[in-house]
Parts: C-alpha cells; sequence; structure tokens
C-alpha cells in the first residue's frame, strides 16, 4: 500500500525545508555514507531487477508506473533516465518530454496535455518536466494570475489521486543542485563544443531566479506529496549518488505491487505440439 512506500529521501509535506537540504548528501537508506563504488554496484544490481519487474508489469498489464522528473536547469533530468530507464525494455517504456505549451494546448486547461500521456497497462511513462511547470515557472514568471495559478496545487492532488485510484503508480523525483553545481554543468557547456548545442542563454537569466524557483519548489512538494503521488528530493550533485537513489526508489514502489504472472490457460500442459 501507498503508506509503506519509502521513506528514504520522500518529501514530508508536514517537515519540509529545502534549503537545510544537502545536495551532495551520500547518505543511504539505513542513513550511513554510501561509498561510490557500492552505489555503483547496487545501482547495476537495482536495474536487473527492475528489468525483472518491468517484464511482470507488461506480462500482467493491470496496472502502470508514472515517473514525473522535475529539476532546476542542468539539474540532470536527461541523464537520469539515460542512467536508469535506458536499461529497460524500450517497447514498455515511454519518456513523454513537456516544452511550451502550444497555442493549441494553451487553448485548454492545463491538465489536458498531460492527460493524453499518461502510461497505459503494463507500461512505465517518465514525465520530463510535466504539469508541475503549471505551478512552477508559471508562477514565478507570473503567465497566469495567482488566483489561477493557486488553486492548481488541489487539482494536482486530485488529478493524481484518480491516477492512482485507476492503477498508476506516480513516483515524483526532484532532482537537488546546488547553485554552485549548475555554476559548473553550465560552464562546462559554454567550454566544450560538443556541448554547445546545451548552452541556452536563457538559462542564465532563470539562474537569476534561482531563490523564487526554489520557493516554488518548495510549495509545491510540500501542496503535493501524498500518499498516491510521493515527492523524493535526491541528492543529485552527485551524478552516481543520484542514479542509485532513483533506481533504489523505482525498485521499492515496483516491489510493493506485488505483481503476479496471469494464471494461465487451462490445459497447457496437455498440449502436444507436432
Ligand atoms: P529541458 O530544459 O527540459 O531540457 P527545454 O530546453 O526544451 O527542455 O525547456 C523546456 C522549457 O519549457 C522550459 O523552459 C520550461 O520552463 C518550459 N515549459 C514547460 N512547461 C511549461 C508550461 N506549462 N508553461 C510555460 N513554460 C513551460
Amino acid at each position: 500500500m501507498a503508506s509503506e512506500y519509502p521513506k528514504w529521501l520522500r518529501v514530508d509535506p508536514d517537515d519540509f525545508d529545502l534549503s537545510k537540504l544537502d545536495p551532495r548528501d551520500r547518505r543511504g537508506p539505513d542513513g550511513e555514507k554510501i561509498e561510490r563504488e557500492v552505489a555503483e554496484a547496487k545501482h547495476l544490481e537495482n536495474l536487473e531487477e527492475l528489468k525483472h519487474l518491468q517484464y511482470l508489469l507488461y506480462a500482467e498489464s493491470k496496472r502502470s508506473v508514472l515517473v514525473v522528473l522535475q529539476a532546476t536547469d542542468t539539474g540532470g533530468k536527461d541523464g537520469a533516465i539515460r542512467k536508469t530507464f535506458g536499461a529497460l525494455n524500450p517497447a514498455g517504456v515511454t519518456v513523454h518530454p513537456f516544452g511550451k505549451p502550444s497555442e493549441e494546448e494553451l487553448a485548454h486547461d492545463y491538465l489536458w496535455r498531460i492527460h493524453h500521456h499518461t502510461p497505459q497497462d503494463g507500461h512505465i511513462t517518465i514525465f520530463n518536466r510535466s504539469h508541475y511547470e503549471d505551478v512552477l515557472v508559471v508562477r514565478v514568471h507570473d503567465l497566469v494570475p495567482k488566483g489561477v495559478w493557486s488553486k492548481r496545487y488541489k487539482h494536482i492532488r486530485n488529478f493524481e489521486e484518480m491516477l492512482y485510484d485507476e492503477g498508476t503508480t506516480v513516483i515524483k523525483f526532484f532532482l537537488n543542485i546546488s547553485k554552485d553545481e549548475q555554476k559548473e554543468r553550465l560552464q562546462a557547456r559554454l567550454d566544450d563544443p560538443e556541448r554547445h548545442w546545451k548552452f541556452n542563454v536563457g538559462d542564465l537569466a532563470e539562474r537569476e531566479l534561482w531563490d523564487d524557483y526554489r520557493e516554488a519548489f518548495e510549495v509545491a512538494m510540500k501542496e503535493t506529496s501524498t500518499d498516491c503521488a510521493p515527492w523524493y528530493a535526491i541528492p543529485a550533485d552527485r551524478k552516481w549518488f543520484r542514479n542509485y537513489a532513483i533506481s533504489t526508489i523505482v525498485l521499492e514502489h515496483l516491489r510493493s505491487l506485488d505483481m503476479k504472472y496471469p494464471e494461465p490457460e487451462e490445459g497447457l500442459d496437455d498440449i502436444v505440439i507436432e
């Protein structure tokens, strides 16, 4: 059941202060500091078990998994997707990025474009950005009036509860990098010609709004970290720790589904193939 979901790194809505979290924290689920080699080995083990559970999810085809990834710019969403979900069978995994809404999307309610992409039974979908942009960038830049975005936390809670009730496991990750780490990552993009394409001058303007984004993230996570759809704040300055934490948490969620192969058709044992 949802209440048994992993507590490690989970956002407790009654006790959450983003400024107190260390993006370089490397304590594992037992509270002990974990070494890089150990975390990397565990991550690989996790991926093996995840592959098996994905197979079972697909075979059972009764439930689905939605992973929401949010971060400040350069937070490592693409790397996290590659390093964890890249190991799975692509037939059952979809990654959906959400960029600036189109005119058609803006002419609808903000969940219209989202709902269409939630996973079908047996599948895993990863949202690279999501409906949370509608309480993050939209809030920070006043893209709609406060009276409009402030009601969205409630809509989102209800939407995600509905998904949960209908058989979708919703797992939400905030990749928490420090401002210094962002500076290094932006600089690395400037220094390496092969990464110039990733450099977006607009990211510098967003960096100026760092504190506003932190506040928007904190409120969003507090308002919407529920038993049906918990948030996990992942220390993400170290990529190896980020990968290990994500694979561990996704694995625990999949384990808790207690999936079973469907009952075979009767009489299979008697079949002789000529
Ligand atoms: P990413 O940074 O995730 O790799 P992009 O460079 O394409 O991808 O950036 C996507 C942009 O779309 C971001 O600036 C993000 O703030 C913006 N965006 C996403 N959803 C919304 C939304 N609902 N309203 C306004 N802007 C949005």
